[in-house]
């Protein structure tokens, strides 16, 4: 089977280009493994609403029309959007079709999947880049009498054991989980490493409202110093819920979740947090500041101090003076450990050497780095926001511009090459 474009993955991403391949007549093919949407539809705890607005879920072509657009999805929702989307595009996707190897030919690549093989001039990796919960090495050291789980297996809490839990990182799916588990009526212990602060309203707007209009959510890869550092920085610690709550440190404590620093190792049934819980928090704050700073810049310049109340501070991080620097996983206290530390891409069946040491792959704003390969939906791809969905329906569109650019070059390339072969019609004889 042959198609000028294979797209690796039918999530948001892959349907995205796939509407601008369309779009530009190029013909290609979406391979899914499962269904459409399939990370929404089986890779999310049961209570998951997203944390960007429904405004904010848009794609190639699409814009949230219904009547809550200051709300916040359901996965379920998210997978008809998503189901949707894919129908109205007319996607050509191949679903129940798992891709197993990806390598490079002489004129472009061969996709081998468990349906078939397919060649192509051009291959997109849309295949998603929270494919597999990132645990740290001394997880293996947990004393067997504890149960654990990651984030991605975690469902709600009416299926864990009774007891004390610990959830280890405080980004977003760690703070969400930590609050519904101790609402459940079980002690929450959140060990926290390097976060970010986010109030869920400011000045009476959402916060992804102010960062999509001040333009922080817009930053673009070439513009950032430190673009390797960008890329690994945490999620905001935010939630979507009906209250438009805030789940920063200080309202899961005033619930009574407890905090430690990052859990640096587990040795002998015992968990040791570093001591740098305060530093960490500080920091927070202080990134917050920063970030409120630019919100009430841009609406200062922007003419938005009459509407909006005015510009103000939240109260830093309460922390213990001296936070819990180890536990004994031994005595019952804790009876599960959720894994909250994390998800990477899974390209083990990526046969073209484009890693880099961290597995991640080397690539340009999405330009892989291998001609006629690109990638999407990759934290900070193209801008800050491009693992989002509005990511996808921003950075999808130049994606394709680059990949067109190639097909064209290609092209021309064949085709010089052929006319020197056969003579070029001045040259015939
Ligand atoms: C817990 C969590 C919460 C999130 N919340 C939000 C939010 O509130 N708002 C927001 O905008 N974004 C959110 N995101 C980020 C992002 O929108 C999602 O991760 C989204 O699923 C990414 O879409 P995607 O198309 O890039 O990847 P995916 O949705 O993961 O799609 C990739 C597809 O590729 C398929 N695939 C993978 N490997 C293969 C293979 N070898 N062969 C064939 N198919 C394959 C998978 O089955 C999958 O369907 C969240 C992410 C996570 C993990």
């Amino acid at each position: 089977m042959h198609a000028t474009t294979v797209i690796i993955g039918g999530g948001q991403a892959g349907l995205a280009m796939s509407r601008c391949l369309l779009d530009r007549s190029i013909d290609h093919v979406v391979l899914e493994r499962g269904a459409v949407a399939n990370s929404w539809r089986n890779e999310r705890w049961d209570s998951l609403r997203l944390l960007t607005p429904n405004w904010q879920c848009r794609l190639p072509g699409y814009a949230y029309a219904g009547d809550d657009p200051d709300g916040f999805m359901t996965a379920s929702e998210v997978v008809d959007v998503i189901a949707a989307y894919a129908k109205t595009v007319a996607a050509p996707i191949q679903t129940d079709t798992t891709v197993t190897s990806v390598r490079r030919t002489d004129d472009g690549y061969c996709v081998t999947t468990d349906q078939g093989e397919w060649s192509c001039e051009t291959v997109v990796l849309a295949s998603g880049a929270f494919n597999v919960p990132h645990l740290p090495a001394f997880a293996s050291a947990l004393p067997s009498s504890v149960a654990t789980l990651s984030a991605m297996a975690y469902r709600n809490p009416q299926e864990l054991d009774a007891g004390g839990v610990m959830v280890v990182g405080a980004s977003a799916s760690g703070v969400q989980i930590a609050a519904e588990i101790q609402r459940s009526g079980r002690q929450v212990t959140l060990a926290v490493g390097e976060h970010v602060r986010g109030p869920r309203v400011y000045r009476d707007r959402d916060i992804h409202w102010w960062m999509e209009a001040a333009g922080v959510l817009n930053e673009r890869y070439d513009e950032v110093d430190d673009i390797v550092r960008a890329r690994r920085v945490p999620s905001m610690q935010l939630a979507g819920s009906p209250e438009k709550a805030t789940f920063d440190l200080n309202a899961l404590t005033s619930t009574g979740v407890q905090l430690a620093g990052r859990l640096a190792n587990i040795n002998e049934g015992r968990a040791q947090f570093s001591g740098s819980l305060r530093n960490k928090c500080e920091l927070a704050d202080l990134k917050l500041g920063r970030l409120l700073d630019t919100i009430d810049e841009w609406a200062t310049a922007n003419g938005l101090d009459d509407s909006t109340p005015p510009p103000h501070r939240f109260p830093p991080t309460v922390v213990d003076t001296s936070p819990r620097l180890t536990m004994d996983l031994t005595t019952g206290e804790v009876e599960t450990i959720i894994w909250a530390t994390g998800f990477r891409p899974d390209y083990s069946w990526l046969d073209v050497a484009v890693l880099d040491a961290k597995g991640m792959i080397r690539h340009d704003g999405g330009v892989v780095e291998s001609p006629g390969m690109y990638l999407l939906g990759s934290p900070f791809l193209r801008r800050r926001k491009s693992s989002f969905i509005d990511g996808a329906r921003a950075d999808a569109p130049e994606l394709v511009v680059e990949l067109k650019t190639h097909l064209d070059h290609t092209t021309r390339t064949t085709r010089a090459n052929s006319s020197t072969w056969f003579g070029t019609p001045e040259t015939r004889t």
